[in-house]
């Protein structure tokens, strides 16, 4: 081959596929319309989709044309096991949250970024509940071991990566009211894991657990009866 003569056809593909690329947009009668659905003229007199309803492109060996997504008002789909940070699930029937503050997850994180405490009932006795449970959400790796290791099926991942902000000292510890979500949330983003049999059964074992957990530590928190209430005879 010639010295210059792999630069030029290198020049001579990439200028092809840039004038392809409008060339399939003009004749396919593309024009203004956004791959993944909506027409750009409609969203520029209506406004933005709403978060999370903004039409997905798939793009694979087949795809031809312009390769860029449009990010954010084009996305890429989100694959049910890819996972950013952790949510805590309550069941979305009785309200229940499911963590039982029992620590685990906190003990296997490797970079220590979970912390919580145990709810107390009125006579000082733990309770199966967190009363605060933090997430450092800047120092968290995304490994998912909190959500592997929970016994009570309580931690999952959460699809969620637009998390950026003006400040990260304060709004990227993530309290108990930002990590909880409904099953119904979690079933909905990851309808496959939710319709396992195997989690179908961690469901009933779990639920059935966390009840008689919570009813031991209600029954202890219990007053005791009056002295007075006593027999008599019983005192002597
Ligand atoms: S999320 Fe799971 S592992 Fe962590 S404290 Fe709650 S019940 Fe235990
Ligand atoms: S995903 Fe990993 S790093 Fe993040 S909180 Fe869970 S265990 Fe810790």
């Amino acid at each position: 081959m010639n010295l210059g003569q792999g630069l030029i056809i290198g020049h001579w593909v990439t200028l092809r596929r840039f004038l392809l690329t409008f060339w399939r947009d003009i004749k396919d009668g593309k024009g203004l319309h956004r791959r993944g659905g909506g027409t750009q003229i409609l969203d520029f007199w209506s406004g933005r989709m709403p978060r999370g309803q903004e039409p997905t492109v798939r793009q694979d060996s087949t795809t031809e044309g312009l390769f860029t997504v449009e990010y954010p008002d084009e996305r890429l789909p989100v694959y049910e096991r890819f996972r950013v940070l952790p949510m805590l699930v309550y069941d979305t029937e009785d309200g229940n949250v499911r963590c039982t503050s029992c620590n685990i997850c906190a003990k296997v994180c490797p970079p220590q970024c979970i912390w919580m405490t145990q709810a107390k009932g009125p006579k000082g006795n733990v309770v199966p509940l967190p009363e605060e449970f933090f997430i450092d959400m800047d120092v968290c790796m995304n490994c998912g071991m909190c959500s592997e290791y929970c016994p009570f099926d309580a931690i999952k991942m959460d699809h969620n990566f637009e998390l950026s902000n003006y400040e990260r000292h304060q709004t990227h510890i993530f309290d108990l009211q930002d990590l909880l979500v409904s099953s119904e949330f979690y079933a909905q983003t990851h309808p496959e894991a939710w319709e396992t049999a195997e989690q179908i059964t961690e469901r009933g074992k779990v639920s059935k657990k966390k009840d008689q957990r919570l009813q031991k530590a209600l029954a202890a928190s219990k007053p005791a009866a009056p002295a007075s209430s006593q027999p008599a005879a019983s005192k002597a």
